[in-house]
């Protein structure tokens, strides 16, 4: 009963692990994700000014 338990934590933490290594990618490949009150969309970046816009919600966050 104990190590299967164990066995269940083990595998639920790998699933953690998993989406933040998504997140990672996503982040990497030059789209932000908004997520502002649960916003399905993707911040546009402008290169010039550094500033991400979200042309769904408004929400404005500074890049690098
Ligand atoms: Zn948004």
């Amino acid at each position: 009963m104990l190590s299967r338990t164990l066995t269940h934590t083990t595998s639920a933490r790998a699933g953690s692990i998993r989406r933040m290594r998504r997140r990672t990618t996503a982040a990497t490949s030059g789209r932000i994700f908004c997520s502002t009150n649960g916003c399905p969309s993707f911040l546009e970046l402008d290169p010039a000014s550094g500033v991400a816009t979200c042309q769904i919600c408004g929400f404005t966050r500074r890049v690098g």
